[in-house]
């Protein structure tokens, strides 16, 4: 018969798997180093997914080091001395160009105004309502025959590329700036940033990005004073609008709207940069469960009850791994993020502290007290998720409550799920 576990039983299976909702099964040997006994179990381990539809607890904490991370870059703390907020800062958004008219929801609430025409299909090519936040036609094409689906998974494909090159142009017009070589620039000034991508409701990625001047002294040390905000904040204008790589079906170029702002001038709105990266983190391609994972087939991208545009931009990147020249960019394992490849989160290795060293203080943390633990042995993988489905359940609620009582004592981390 099987035993069905108790609740405590379930609690002490959740609390192995430090909370997490859908953590990974692991068979495992335990050697008691006193006995030499060994003996054979299973262990649960954390599936540390940063996104929130798939793991509300692991993200929590993933979002939660996000925002440490962001904000220790701007303002100091963990090792990072507080004199940074002095150094030339910039907050920075790009975006992708157009690909065709869409729906969408402008600040004055209105759509795509303007006299009825229409285009060579017949679809009127304005739009007078004010759509819904909710709505999901916000993204989505006037006319599906117009809009380039192919290009814009072909922009999302190669959009780190474009922005790795751009980050090195800027830094070659610094050291014009300082009248010293490219090679040498490291040797004056260091340029550090934190990237975060997102997606439009128009299924492009856009990059929100911390970029901080530092000089090479000591770390963190204030950079030469030639090198301003103001000659960064013109240097990266010029180098968005004129900058392009070029890709095996044409040129990729950053989109017109583009916002720079100054990260020192923003009335103490560092920790609101931080939560909104951190908050951006932790986010599927669209928010939903549909896209947080890769596809392993055409059909299953057919099946979903996602907005059209969506679905389209997914098949379109599944279909265009036929063209051998795309081959590179390997859009099929990607469709699921509509082509994006790459990390979500990236940054220089500079900007402040690492994801890696607040785990580790983590895990040290919660290591057992007791130095006569059996030692861990071999392990192979057994599978995902508790054995019991209402372990699932019970750690959502569980991370729910610890979400509501956090909220209620600390103000730290409140402001990163704002909006949630
Ligand atoms: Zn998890
Ligand atoms: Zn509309
Ligand atoms: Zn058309």
């Amino acid at each position: 018969m099987i035993h069905r576990k108790s609740t405590h039983e379930l609690v002490k299976d959740i609390n192995e798997a430090g909370g997490c909702s859908h953590p990974i099964r692991l068979r495992g040997e335990f050697v008691n180093v006193a006995t030499g006994e060994v003996n054979e179990r299973p262990l649960l381990v954390a599936c540390k997914d940063r996104r929130a539809v798939l793991c509300p607890s692991c993200s929590y904490l993933y979002k939660a080091d996000a925002w440490i991370v962001v904000s220790t870059g701007l303002i100091g703390g963990k090792g990072v001395p507080a004199s940074i907020s002095d150094h030339p800062r910039l907050f920075l958004t790009l975006t992708a160009p157009s690909f065709g008219t869409v729906h969408a929801r402008k600040s004055d609430g209105s759509c795509q105004p303007g006299r009825l025409r229409f285009c060579k299909h017949g679809r009127v090519q304005s739009c007078s309502r004010h759509h819904d936040d909710a709505d999901s036609e916000i993204g989505s094409p006037l006319c599906d025959f117009c809009y380039c689906f192919a290009d814009a998974v072909l922009w999302n494909a190669e959009s780190s590329r474009l922005w790795n090159r751009t980050f090195e142009q800027i830094r070659r017009r610094l050291a014009i700036a300082l009248g010293v070589p490219f090679e040498e620039l490291s040797q004056h000034a260091r340029l550090n940033y934190l990237k975060v991508a997102e997606f439009q409701r128009r299924g492009l990625a856009h990059f929100h990005v911390v970029l901080r001047l530092d000089g090479t002294g000591e770390p963190f040390s204030p950079p030469p004073p030639e090198l301003t905000t103001e000659l960064l904040a013109s240097i990266i204008h010029s180098v968005a609008k004129e900058f392009s790589v070029t890709g095996p079906r044409g040129t990729i170029s950053w989109g017109r709207q583009m916002q720079v702002s100054d990260a020192s001038t923003l009335d103490r709105d560092d920790l609101r940069i931080a939560a909104y990266v951190a908050k951006y983190a932790t986010k599927s391609a669209d928010g939903s469960l549909d896209f947080a994972r890769r596809f392993n087939a055409r059909s299953e991208i057919l099946k979903l009850n996602a907005p059209s545009h969506l679905q389209q931009l997914a098949l379109t990147a599944w279909d265009l791994a036929q063209d051998p020249s795309l081959e590179s960019l390997n859009t099929r394992g990607h469709a699921h993020a509509f082509g994006f490849r790459g990390q979500l989160i990236t940054k220089s290795r500079h900007y402040s502290t690492r994801f890696q060293d607040l785990r580790d203080a983590r895990a040290e943390h919660m290591k057992s007290p007791h130095s006569d633990d059996p030692v861990e042995g071999s392990f192979s993988y057994d599978g995902r998720g508790y054995d019991d489905p209402r372990a699932t359940a019970i750690a959502e609620f569980l991370h729910q409550l610890s979400v509501e009582s956090r909220k209620s004592t600390s103000i730290g981390i409140t402001g990163a799920t704002d909006g949630e």
